[in-house]
């Protein structure tokens, strides 16, 4: 089975509170933005125009790449409350 397969086999309770806190201040001066390139979900956007950094946290994996690849420390990361999040199936 391929990773693609295992993983639409997961079932994600979507929480409407974020647990993902993002501190825009810190953003507007990083100029790797790591974030958009390690989430595996690709859940990280930069809008050009407004010059900010925003996350979809309903679609996150719950790997927390994106918070030790922050070495600015811009991300406040936490599981989802209880019930909430992705249950894999697959391992
Ligand atoms: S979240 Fe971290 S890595 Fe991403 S833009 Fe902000 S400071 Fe940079
Ligand atoms: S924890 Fe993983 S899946 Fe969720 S936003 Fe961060 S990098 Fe993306």
């Amino acid at each position: 089975m391929k990773v693609e397969e295992k993983l639409a086999k997961n079932i994600v309770k979507i929480d409407r509170e974020s647990h993902i806190e993002i501190k825009g201040e810190i953003c507007s001066n990083c100029e790797k933005k790591y974030c958009l390139i390690v989430c595996p979900g690709n859940l990280y956007k930069y809008n050009e125009e407004t010059n900010e950094v925003t996350v979809e946290h309903s679609g996150c994996l719950e790997c927390g790449t994106c918070m030790i690849a922050c070495v600015k420390g811009a991300i406040l990361w936490r599981y989802p409350r209880g019930e909430y999040g992705v249950q894999y199936r697959y391992g």
